[in-house]
Order: structure tokens, then C-alpha cells, then sequence
């Protein structure tokens, strides 16, 4: 068996396994340095074997870009993977001032402020009472607490500190 039916066998077993799974393959190419995306749909095979039709050098050429494409997708797919592990958003507790901010910061850079800051010490919500908000941890001796009325000032310079520390990061 020549190299080239050897190849052309694989190939066909392949599409034989996977045809009914495979909706759409996408392969990339590269010419001349800029990238192009051919998206093929189910009439893969047949594309497949006309190429292997082809005098072997064409198609030979051909098996070798679309191996260094998958070969470069599968580099891609590893480092986005390893800096991308999760799509989670980042739940912190950010220490501005007197009390800490929880802070849920977006994938795509956004983040959001909780309304009500937390103590610092015992890293728990303040609860409205009176005039003020106080920490739940008032009977064990805790004073951590702020006026309503300074609340709005005091969660926006919180804000402004922790976009100033996300901007940061993300340079
Ligand atoms: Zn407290």
C-alpha cells in the first residue's frame, strides 16, 4: 500500500466514524501571513477526497497546511485555556477606608459594587438600623459602622479606588 492510499483510507475511515457527528469543520487558513477561515459543512469528504484526486504534490501541500492550522489551533485552544480558566467572575472583598467593598469583576471588564460596605474586620454585611448602618457584630463589641447619609459618598471614592485597582490590574 502506497503512502498515498494509506492516507486516503485513513481519511475515509475517519469521515466514515464521524460524518454524523461532525456538523461543521473549520479549517483555518494561512496565506501569506493573514488568516482566512474556509468553513466546511458536511460535504467535507468529498472535499477531502477530491483533494487526494489531485496530483500528489497539490495535495500533499494541502495535508500540510491543514495540519499546521490544526496544529496552531490546538496551541491556540491550549493557551487560551491556561489563561482563561474559567469565564467565572472574580468575587473579592476590597479594602477601601474604614470597611471592605465586595466587588464582583466581569470577564470583560466591568465590575459591579456592592451598595453596602462590609466590616472590616469581620468581613460581614452592615445592616440598617436608625440612622446608620451598623456591623451584625455590635453585641461582641464591634463599631464599625457608617450614617446613611455618608453612604453614598463613601461607596462612590470606594468605587473610584477600585476601578483606579482593576484599570491597574488589567495593565
Ligand atoms: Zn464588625
Amino acid at each position: 500500500m502506497s503512502m498515498k492510499q494509506w492516507i486516503t483510507n485513513r481519511i475515509k475511515k475517519l469521515f466514515e466514524n464521524t460524518e454524523s457527528t461532525i456538523t461543521t469543520v473549520i479549517v483555518l487558513a494561512f496565506f501569506g501571513g493573514s488568516a482566512s477561515i474556509l468553513a466546511l459543512s458536511k460535504k467535507a469528504s468529498t472535499f477531502f477526497l477530491q483533494i487526494l484526486n489531485t496530483p500528489t504534490p497539490l495535495w500533499a501541500t494541502i495535508l500540510l497546511v491543514l495540519l499546521c492550522c490544526l496544529y496552531t489551533y490546538l496551541k491556540a485552544s491550549q493557551y487560551l485555556s491556561k489563561n482563561n480558566p474559567s469565564n467565572d467572575p472574580i468575587i473579592e472583598l476590597k479594602e477601601i477606608g474604614n470597611f471592605k467593598w465586595k466587588t464582583i469583576i466581569h470577564k470583560n471588564g466591568n465590575f459591579d459594587v456592592s451598595q453596602i460596605p462590609y466590616c472590616k474586620e469581620h468581613e460581614i454585611k452592615l445592616v440598617p438600623h436608625g440612622i446608620s448602618y451598623f456591623c451584625p457584630a455590635l453585641h461582641i463589641g464591634c463599631k464599625s459602622q457608617i450614617k446613611k447619609e455618608d453612604l453614598k459618598l463613601q461607596y462612590d471614592i470606594a468605587k473610584s479606588f477600585i476601578e483606579g485597582m482593576i484599570n491597574k490590574i488589567a495593565i
